[in-house]
């Protein structure tokens, strides 16, 4: 197996000429803004008067500065939802005219797509050519999807037994309610998307909303905010507060009167958002990590298993829950797949996401750098056997190089934890059993896949693996229509297709006795 030394590649480095192309004006000028907080219809600031900076990973220059949303904030926000839900007239609004915000929504994302994809690169570092450039067509066409739900929404006319006789059976029907104020907590990885995501199903539900982006990529969503005010939404109906997690999230998560939390983000702050709902015992959904298998037997198509497994394993950079980190790939073509992995990774462009050529960007920040340096210090010194990269670049720029781990052992930290870093552990399986027990061997199970041309094998690992999503000669979640979410430790609830509306929704049951 020939082995590749990514530094020495020197082509590999697109640099950072690209960075000089000129931004779109309307880019540039949103980012000299002063950017606030979107509450109740109205840019305010925060009421500390605390703002936090926002930082180009690929160059760590900071290029906005953003009004902080603390406790009070997050109170005044909750409370011009309520407003906006109980009051205002949003609450007596017609389905049609909800799917007609949510439309005229995304078609404002369509229009402004070439200013979120510059701001999607700027804030989270994400590829331009290969992530960035999809993220707000896809957004829009998500917000539309919702924008289909508000008149489908309906409840059932239920047989009844007349209990007493001589008395006709009563009328019983059920009614689906929006739940009420929604808090919305989401992560730095996919920052337009995850928003629209959380959106889409409050909105179509009818609920009103607090969203929280992180506070490392909170521009594409404030961006969205002027939209929201564009389109017309009511004021209090879509409010947007960035701040930490430890300040505007706990606020939120702890607020009496919000009725539910979405929660996107890692497992263990999905725990402490579990615990910090019991006091109003809010309805909770979260989509948290993942540690996801990729499955090859040896009649697979094995030039497009290596081709997914590089493009998707290093997709983000690996900061993507649905990252296929664990390979496990039969004997009789393990040396072969690790050999085309090789080359195909060493042949992969890291740069500035700005830049049309590149495919691996910056992680998130220093501290996401640091953890995933420190997970490769522990796999070598596991006894894992490092194949390619494992290394930080010099220069600005929160790089690092896409690595690969071959002989892992079920019991590393490698292979056990997500990593959400560039960093892929490859071991070997001999027949189905096998794949299976060590697949199913995690804490998570979000996504899985299986590549194979044995209909036999294929359908039965679909059925015995224990995650939320399994493909077949596929990788990753399907599509809107489908819904996606985690087993054990990956989550509560599903995101897309009518499940996730139905997570906004109350079922009332009507009992009408009428002779
Ligand atoms: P994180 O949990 O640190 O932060 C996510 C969000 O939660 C941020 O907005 C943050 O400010 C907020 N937050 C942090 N602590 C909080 C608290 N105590 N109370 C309330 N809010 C709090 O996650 P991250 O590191 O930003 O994101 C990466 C994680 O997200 C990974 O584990 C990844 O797998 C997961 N993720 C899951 C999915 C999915 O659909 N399953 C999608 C993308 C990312």
């Amino acid at each position: 197996m020939e082995r590749v030394s990514w530094l020495c590649e020197p082509a590999n480095l697109v640099g950072l000429t690209a960075m000089n192309q000129s931004l779109q004006p309307a880019t540039t000028n949103f980012l000299a803004r002063d950017h606030r907080l979107l509450i109740d219809g109205e840019w305010v600031y925060a009421s500390s008067g605390e703002h936090l900076e926002s930082i180009d990973p690929a160059t760590e220059q900071t290029i906005a500065q953003f009004a902080a949303a603390g406790p009070a904030d997050i109170d005044a926000a909750v409370q011009a939802a309520r407003r906006a839900f109980t009051s205002g007239p949003w609450g007596t609004m017609g389905p049609s005219a909800r799917s007609d915000l949510l439309f005229r929504l995304g078609a404002a994302i369509d229009a402004h797509s070439d200013v979120l994809t510059e701001l999607e690169v700027l804030d989270n570092g994400m590829p331009i050519a290969t992530v960035a450039r999809h993220a707000a067509p896809s957004a829009a066409r998500l917000m539309r999807y919702y924008g289909g739900w508000p008149g489908k929404l309906f409840g059932e006319t239920i047989p009844s037994e007349a209990r007493t006789a001589g008395h006709h059976p009563p009328l019983t029907y059920t009614r689906r309610e929006p739940i009420g104020v929604i808090g919305q907590i989401t992560p730095w990885n996919y920052p337009l998307g995850m928003a629209v995501m959380k959106l889409g199903p409050a909105l179509a539900a009818g609920c009103t909303v607090v969203l929280k982006p992180d506070e490392h990529t909170p521009l594409s969503a404030l961006y969205l905010g002027n939209l929201i005010r564009d389109c017309g939404f009511p004021p209090g109906v879509i409010n947007i507060v960035p701040g930490t997690g430890l300040s505007a999230g706990v606020a939120l998560v702890e607020h009496p009167d919000v009725n539910k939390v979405a929660f996107t983000g890692s497992t263990e702050t999905g725990r402490a958002i579990v615990r910090a709902a019991t006091g109003n015992l809010k309805r909770v959904t979260l989509e948290l990590g993942g540690k996801s298998p990729f499955i090859v037997f040896p009649d697979a198509d094995l030039d497009q298993a290596v081709a997914t497994a590089t493009r998707l394993g290093f997709f983000l950079q690996g900061q993507n829950c649905q990252c296929p980190s664990r390979l496990y790939i039969h004997d009789k073509v393990f040396d072969r797949f690790i050999d085309g992995i090789t080359h195909a990774a060493a042949r992969m462009k890291m740069g500035p996401g700005i830049n049309p050529d590149t495919e691996i960007g910056p992680l998130i920040s220093a501290g996401q750098r640091a953890r995933v340096a420190e997970y490769v210090a522990s796999g070598r010194s596991d006894g894992a056997e490092l194949r390619f990269g494992g290394k930080q670049p010099e220069g600005d720029g929160f790089f690092f190089e896409p690595t690969l781990f071959v002989n892992t052992h079920r019991d590393m930290r490698i292979v056990r934890e997500e990593i959400f870093g560039p960093v892929l552990c490859a071991q070997r399986f001999s027949d189905s059993d096998e794949a299976i027990e060590f697949a199913n061997d995690s804490d998570y199970g979000l996504v899985a896949s299986v590549w194979t041309r044995d209909l036999g094998i294929a359908h039965d690992l679909a059925a015995r693996i224990q995650a939320g999503v399994v493909g077949i000669n596929h990788h990753g979640s399907g599509d809107m229509y489908a819904p996606f979410g985690g087993y054990k430790q990956s989550g509560w609830g599903r995101e897309f297709g009518a499940e996730s509306i139905d997570h906004y929704l109350e079922t009332k049951t009507v009992v009408v006795r009428y002779r």
